[in-house]
């Protein structure tokens, strides 16, 4: 974590590892940057690919080069065209545009051809043996493998047999198209590798043109050659494909396109896999692909998140070289910063306690000017009316108080945030003993900062008028998992014992009545409460608010 910490005092950061690669070859001659972010479209993005698409556009941007959004659409079985369009609307709302908009489908047929060349040089083979026989004859990372019979089949009769797989003569599993390599190779990935697979399914874009699907390995690295990309940047655990990437390149003498790796961004207490993503939304322990507890791009929107903050996030984090986990205090932190600074504050109560000043007048409404945001002058003031009965929140009142509780107590003053200083006279209990009522008495000469006799008081809170009051639904959104790392799971158990039963929890509280006016979307501090966003669930009158974050900043504390 050292590393996050250095860059998050600093202004300067220094250049990460890929810009320094890059201005390497600018530096010799080569100054074409053209990179890709690669989704595949079998699930929504989230904030590891935010990490991603921050990398691969910024860098284009940077360098005055491009970026592409490819689709690496090989698999058609788990990909689907809703996945495509919410891709496409998260790296807009990320605040990027791409050069080009293509997908690995499109290339299927120069795929084909290529597949078709190395057949003739004598570099691909058709096999007979079944997926599982290739995997148990490929051997250890000890022991080489074992070739397989078909090896050695003429040119003519892989020929033969690859253009039947394509017109498809065979099922599902009969014969794959394996690349000749070395089955002794150290780099198990090199042990003659799939490039094709008969899948009789249908494809999202390509229909049923096709039954055979080339492999990843296969179809990446060819697709960037073929979009010129400069920077092929991906995630670790693929550096032991980059043998492969450039053998393909190398047979097929065509643009030679290269790859980088990263470390790919991990965050405490969130799972990242678009498989358990999916799991989650399926068993319907989230709302949807946005529940707003979601790591998706479109959970972290719903939830209030801006893309300022998450580029902001993005940046921080860096780009390091081996794995690590960052805190999800540092991501709070971004959108925390953000906020402050943009978001309008009003007034709303989570746990309601009644207050009923009793020597204001019954039916009267004053208005106070409040202050919409103390660090942005432009974003002016409003009226907030203020009346004889009002709710305060219930933590805002301690009936025997230690000492330095600057809040309501028995006897004590308050000020009511832009309003008057109020007492506490009398508390009303139920027949239980709980507490459901304060009967206060106000200073009448104490608006707008002052006191009738100039005494000073300390604690401010804030509240509603109960007159003018709306009621909230307020979802108070914490951490999906109670495990830190929720992916590091106990014996015999999965993720979903880490499940935090808390993540949801939901108030009535009460809001100010400007927020009426309010639109999904729309982001506020409630003031000493946290950040709040409109919720897509909110109804004319009847509004849903989620909780962003919290105001307190534990993050920026612990790393001073
Ligand atoms: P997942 O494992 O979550 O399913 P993936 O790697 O299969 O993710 P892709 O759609 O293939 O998902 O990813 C598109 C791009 O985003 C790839 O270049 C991948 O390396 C990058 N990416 C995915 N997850 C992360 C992450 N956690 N951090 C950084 N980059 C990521
Ligand atoms: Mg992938």
């Amino acid at each position: 974590m050292n590393n996050v910490k250095e860059e998050v005092g600093g202004n300067e950061r220094s250049r990460n590892f890929l810009e320094e690669i890059i201005e390497e070859s600018i530096a010799k001659g080569e100054t074409r940057v053209q990179t890709r972010f690669p989704p595949e479209p079998n699930g929504y993005l989230h904030i590891g690919h935010a990490k991603s698409i921050c990398l691969n556009f910024g860098l284009a941007k940077k360098y005055g080069g491009k970026c592409n959004l490819r689709f690496d659409d090989t698999n058609p079985v788990k990909e689907d065209v809703e996945y495509v369009d919410s891709i496409k609307e998260d790296v807009h709302w990320l605040g990027f545009d791409w050069a080009g908009e293509y997908y690995a489908s499109d290339y299927f047929d120069q795929l084909y051809e290529w597949a078709i060349e190395l057949i003739k040089k004598g570099k691909a083979y058709v096999d007979d043996q079944s997926q599982e026989e290739i995997r148990l004859t490929r051997g250890t990372v000890t022991v080489p493998g074992k070739e397989s019979p078909w090896r050695n089949r003429s040119v003519e009769e892989n020929l033969d047999l690859f253009q039947r797989m394509k017109a498809g003569e065979f099922g599902d599993g009969e014969k794959v198209l394996r690349a000749k390599i070395d089955m002794a190779h150290p780099n198990m990935l090199l042990r003659d590798p799939i490039m094709y697979r008969i899948l009789h399914t249908e494809h999202h874009r390509t229909g049923n043109k096709w039954c055979i699907y080339p492999m990843y390995d296969y179809a990446h690295g060819e697709s960037d050659s073929i979009e010129k990309i400069t920077h092929s940047i991906c995630t670790l655990e693929f550096d032991v494909h980059r043998p492969l990437y450039d053998w393909f390149i190398r047979e097929l003498n065509i643009f030679p396109s290269h790859q980088y790796e990263f470390a790919r961004l991990n965050l405490t207490y969130t799972i990242m896999s678009k498989r358990k993503l999916l799991q989650l939304v399926q068993n319907k322990i989230v709302m949807g692909w946005d529940d707003p507890r979601m790591p998706t791009i479109c959970g972290l929107r719903r939830k209030g998140y801006t893309p300022e903050s998450v580029r902001a996030f993005a940046e921080k984090v860096g780009v390091a070289k081996r794995d690590n986990v960052i805190d999800l205090g540092l991501l709070e932190f971004c959108v925390r910063e953000d906020l402050n600074k943009t978001a309008q504050r009003r007034m709303a109560v989570v746990n309601p306690l009644k207050v009923v000043v009793t020597n204001y007048p019954e039916g009267k409404t004053e208005l106070f000017e409040s202050i919409n945001n103390p660090e942005d002058e432009s974003a002016g003031t409003r009226m907030v009316p203020f009346s004889r009965e009002l709710y305060i929140e219930r933590d805002d009142f301690m009936e025997e108080p230690p000492k330095k509780y600057y809040r309501l107590s028995p006897g004590k003053e308050v000020r009511l945030r832009y309003s008057y200083l109020i007492k506490c006279e009398e508390v009303i209990k139920d027949a239980a003993g709980n507490i459901i009522e304060l009967r206060c008495t106000y200073d009448p000469e104490s608006g707008h900062g002052s006191s009738s006799d100039g005494r000073k008081v300390k604690g401010v809170i804030h509240w509603v008028s109960a007159a003018h009051a709306v009621e909230a639904e307020l979802r108070m959104l914490d951490n999906l998992f109670i495990k830190e790392n929720p992916d590091d799971v106990e014996e015999g158990k999965t993720f979903l014992d880490y499940l935090n039963p808390d993540s949801l929890v939901i108030k009535r509280g009460f809001i100010e009545p400007s927020l009426l006016d309010s639109n999904v979307g729309d982001r506020f501090q409630f003031e000493r409460v946290g950040y709040f966003c409109v919720d897509p669930d909110s109804q004319p009158g009847k509004l849903v608010f989620n909780r962003t974050v919290g105001l307190k900043d534990s993050w920026a504390k612990m790393n001073k």
